[in-house]
């Protein structure tokens, strides 16, 4: 069924004849109730706008009648920023343009390109963006702006911050406007210097974050861009991204390197960052054991080195093998592409052996994106192994090792009484852990629901204020995907769960193709089509 905001939520209002219908039947509602991670909570309605005059009229109507608006792209975020109770924006069906420049290096991509689209099209060129989400096939340009995503090659690119030259917006006024990197336009919020002040004092120093408003990158460019990348769709829709490319470097290689002992990591990460690679990944052996004949070690660290000449990207790997001899239990090296894909199977293959668990062990992202200062990493890792023992729920654990940044599945056996109890304690545990190595919460995913709660911990009550502020300028009546940054009152972040016997109920069909779209990774599936 179908209705109009005319009869949804009642107003008198001129803008429901330009809104898109919102869907308000049972089906179409349910097929919105799950993002990737934890949560399941059903909409009141959805909405499928098909471009900016459609998304304004959409707004403003929402602005009339108080109504939470939750953007969304493919769904595919892991903290909860995709669902809500209020109307599911979809901006993944509309806005499609992609255009790209190759004199200038930019591609324009629509809020619901991906970042495969955008790969594909630079790359007649010779060029790429060059930060490399492991959800690329799916995940939106709007979805990895409000992210501030990133992926392996952060370690040497950064995060998608750096590669936005522009974005597109419509705000919570419903005002549609370009906002460029270089601008200084800053009308809607300006920093004080006390302000500064307690930025340099409070923000953690990790290489990565999405967790929370980025305040620290607003001091230091003065561009209002740094505000809107990273937000989680609680200060303006991104309707359009404006990507810059870099050329695709000649030539690469890489090694796999084994370590005995956790200790090594203290040596061989800083070591094998001094060499400048464009990947720096760890397995840990809570991973390795779920991967058939994968290689058995305490860590395993995967190593891309990208350089203008063979000889050159060789002549690297052999420094890190050399440099790293003494403590290396297992080297394996990969002198081109074809070598390197071989090499990195392993990690590829760590989805599929997730997705392989007992029905019973869910893989739930409650602690999946935490990033701690680099010198910190090793404590991270054996902290995160002693916290998963002591709660009795089982972890695997991989991730970004030269960023300092782990991601975490938690493997609870949901057959068990108090399960949830379990899971809730690894969280806080892992929460504490976090605070005292001065760490974030998440790296590149974002605080979501899941984790606005636990912000004020990491930045205390005075940025947590300006976190506030920030909000008011942007969205004063607080319609733009509430709870999320900002915590709802209620917070509660093992609430609404998709797992267990209290959660909400939806259509059987619909629930088990939910759970084959998390187990295959299906988001680019136009959810509508799960209603069907
Ligand atoms: C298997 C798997 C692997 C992953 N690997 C990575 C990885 O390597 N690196 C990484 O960074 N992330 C990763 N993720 C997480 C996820 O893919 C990213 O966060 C991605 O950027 C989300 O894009 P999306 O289009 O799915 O957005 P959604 O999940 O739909 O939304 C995510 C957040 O962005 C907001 N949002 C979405 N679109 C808009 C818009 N147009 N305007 C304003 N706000 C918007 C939403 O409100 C929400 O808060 C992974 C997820 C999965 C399931």
């Amino acid at each position: 069924m179908e209705a109009s905001a005319a009869n949804f939520l009642t107003p008198d209002t001129r803008h429901v004849l330009t809104a898109p219908k919102l869907l308000t039947d049972s089906r179409s509602r349910a097929a919105y109730a799950e993002g990737a991670g934890i949560y399941r909570i059903v909409p009141k309605a959805v909405a499928i706008p098909q471009n900016v005059a459609e998304l304004t009229a959409l707004i403003r109507w929402a602005a009339e009648t108080r109504t939470p608006l939750i953007p969304r792209g493919a769904g595919s975020g892991m903290p909860g920023g995709n669902v809500g109770a209020g109307v599911i924006v979809d901006l993944s069906r509309g806005f499609t343009e992609l255009t790209v420049d190759p004199h200038g290096r930019i591609a324009r991509a629509g809020a619901s390109v991906t970042w495969a689209q955008v790969t594909d099209a630079a790359k007649s060129y010779g060029l790429r963006l060059p930060p490399d989400p492991s959800s690329g096939a799916f995940a939106t340009s709007g979805g990895m702006a409000a992210t501030n995503a990133a992926g392996p090659r952060s370690v040497r690119y950064g995060s998608v911050r750096r590669w936005i030259d522009a974005v597109e917006v419509v705000g919570a006024d419903g005002e549609a406007r370009t906002v460029r990197r270089g601008d200084g336009r800053r009308e809607r919020y300006e920093l004080t210097a006390d302000g500064r002040r307690l930025i340099a004092e409070h923000f953690p120093k990790t290489r990565k974050s999405s967790s929370g408003y980025a305040l620290n990158q607003l001091a230091e460019s003065g561009d209002e861009i740094d505000l809107l990348i990273g937000s989680e769709g609680t200060l303006a829709f991104v309707t359009a991204v404006h990507w810059r490319l870099d050329p695709i470097p000649p030539d690469i290689a890489g090694v796999a390197l084994g370590f005995a002992d956790l200790s090594a990591l203290a040596e061989a990460v800083p070591f094998l960052l001094s060499l400048n690679p464009s990947a720096l990944e760890l397995l840990d052996a809570s991973l390795l054991r779920l991967i058939p004949n994968a290689p058995l070690h305490a860590v395993l660290l995967l190593v891309e080195f990208e350089r203008e000449t063979s000889a050159a990207a060789r002549g690297v790997v052999g420094d890190a093998v050399r440099g790293l001899k003494h403590h290396v239990a297992h080297v394996e090296t990969a002198v081109d592409r074809a070598g390197l894909d071989k090499l990195w199977e392993v990690r590829r293959l760590a989805s599929p052996a997730l997705a392989r668990l007992p029905a019973s062990q869910r893989s739930l992202q409650v602690i999946e994106d935490g990033c701690v200062p680099l010198e910190r990493l090793g404590d991270y890792v054996a902290g995160l192994r002693s916290a998963a023992d002591r709660h009795a729920v089982p972890v695997a654990i991989f991730g970004h090792a030269g960023d300092g940044h782990m991601h975490v599945n938690a493997l609870p056996d949901t057959t068990r009484p108090n399960w949830r109890r379990a899971v809730e304690a690894l969280f806080a545990e892992v929460t504490d852990l976090l605070v005292r190595l001065g760490g974030v919460p998440a790296g590149e995913h974002g605080a979501g629901r899941l984790r606005a709660g636990v912000l004020e911990r990491f930045y205390g009550p005075a940025m947590m204020a300006m976190f506030h502020s920030v909000k008011y300028a942007y969205d004063p009546l607080s319609i733009l995907n509430p709870g999320v940054i900002i915590p709802a009152a209620d917070w509660a972040p093992l609430a609404a769960l998709k797992v267990g016997e209290d959660a909400a109920a939806i259509p059987d069909d619909i629930a088990a193709r939910l759970r084959d779209m998390e187990r295959n990774a299906g988001w680019a599936t136009p959810k509508l089509e799960l209603a069907r």
